[in-house]
């Protein structure tokens, strides 16, 4: 059996990965001309870290993942309102989750798939035609190639879906508001090794986290009503958080050096069904839950698992594996899209008494005996 997967992001890297453990052979077409890395910081727990425990990648991932000794919460001017120590940190996210950067994951995809699957950088996609015994896919070097399974895990802007499912704005819900991150190649003094920063003002949220080995992420977080057409990541960025002070100068600098940024609107993406004949999509191209729920590197490798137990336990049925794979995985795409939907309201509060009010759960959390009562109730489950 052969899949031709769009894509070699989490969700494409994961499906070859598991692909290859039931004995398929894959062929990855990536439309960037070599891999990414760095990225930004996830919360990688729930159904991807059950995934990657089955997959044999955890202990990799484990590996590269981070603690965070110290999330400090901040004044527009700098002065700090409140921390989370690393112990309320370890408590509020429980033990079967980890910290780490989206590029790490990848890499640690990428080294076990590499020599079990063919990668083409470079590539993408430009047309499909299928019947009831094959899907052949014209890709942009001229090729067309044959397969049982073309898995379209192109992310939040797939061609794979604009090819087959129809236009983009027919699946995008607009959660109103943009997100600019990439890595800084030098730590603001004031944030210390290993801790993140953070503030929020004004439909404002702005980050800086060191990894605690040398590298640091920059990430901002805001209401689309600050934004004007047309602007570029830098230029947009200066005009939204130029009034604020702290380490906000320092890692707007940054981005002038930065490799590459990361600067999308946030939005979910709302699929009724995520196939079509031998056509599946997968990760953010199908249900792009925003990182409001910050869930969705966990259901790319969760949703590439349990594709996998499914097409193998259907032998050779493909329609009858994406079906029942579908059926399982909806509820939890389902509570996670809803959840996000609930965060965008508080995520970036307009008013202080709504940063207060949204800040109070985790002040608490900074206090020794609710942070002894989380822990008792994730050590007991
Ligand atoms: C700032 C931020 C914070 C986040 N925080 C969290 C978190 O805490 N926890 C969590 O679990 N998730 C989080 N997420 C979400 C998570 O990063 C994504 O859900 C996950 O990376 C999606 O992976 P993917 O492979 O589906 O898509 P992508 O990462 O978008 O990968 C798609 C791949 O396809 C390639 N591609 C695109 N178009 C084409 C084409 N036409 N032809 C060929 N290749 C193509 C791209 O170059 C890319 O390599 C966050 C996201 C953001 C932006």
């Amino acid at each position: 059996m052969r899949a031709v997967i769009i894509g070699a992001g989490i969700a494409g890297l994961a499906a070859a990965l598991r692909l290859s453990q039931i004995g398929w052979d894959s062929l990855i077409i990536e439309r960037a001309p070599q891999r990414r890395s760095g990225g930004y910081a996830v919360t990688f727990g729930g159904i991807g870290y059950d995934a990657a425990e089955r997959m044999g990648i955890l202990p990799d991932l484990v590996k590269r993942s981070f603690v965070t000794e110290e999330l400090v919460y901040h004044r527009p001017d700098g002065r700090r309102r409140f921390s989370l120590t690393r112990e309320t940190i370890v408590a509020t996210t429980g033990p079967r989750s980890m910290t780490i950067l989206r590029g790490d994951i990848e890499t640690v995809l990428y080294e076990r798939v590499h020599d079990r699957a063919e990668i083409r950088f470079g590539t993408t996609i430009t047309a499909v035609d299928q019947d009831a015994h094959a899907v052949r896919v014209t890709l942009s070097d001229g090729t067309v190639e044959q397969a049982d399974l073309l898995i379209g895990a192109d992310g939040l802007h797939s061609a794979t879906r604009a090819l087959l499912f129809g236009p983009e704005r027919d699946f995008l819900l607009d959660m109103e508001h943009k997100v600019a991150v990439y890595m800084l190649d030098k730590r603001p003094a004031a944030i210390a090794p290993g801790t993140t920063g953070t503030l929020s003002s004004g439909g404002r949220t702005a980050a800086v986290i060191s990894v605690g080995d040398g590298r640091n992420v920059a990430f901002f977080g805001y209401r689309t009503a600050h934004t004007a057409p047309g602007e570029d990541a830098a230029t947009q960025l200066r005009r939204v958080y130029g009034d604020l002070g702290w380490v906000i100068p320092e890692a707007l600098d940054g981005l002038g050096r930065a490799d590459s940024v990361y600067f999308d609107t946030i939005s979910q993406v709302v699929a009724p069904t995520w196939s079509r004949g031998r056509v599946v999509l997968l990760g953010d191209a199908a249900w792009c839950v925003t990182l409001f729920a910050g869930y969705g590197s966990a259901l790319a490798v969760g949703g590439a698992d349990r594709l996998g137990t499914e097409l193998e336990r259907h032998q050779g049925d493909v329609g009858a594996a994406l079906a029942a794979w579908e059926s399982a995985l909806r509820p939890e795409v389902d509570k996670k899209q809803k959840l996000g939907r609930r965060v965008k309201g508080v995520y970036a509060p307009a008013n202080p008494l709504l940063l207060w009010l949204t800040q109070l759960p985790l002040r608490l959390a900074a206090l020794p005996p609710v942070r002894r009562y989380m822990t008792r109730r994730f050590i007991k489950g």
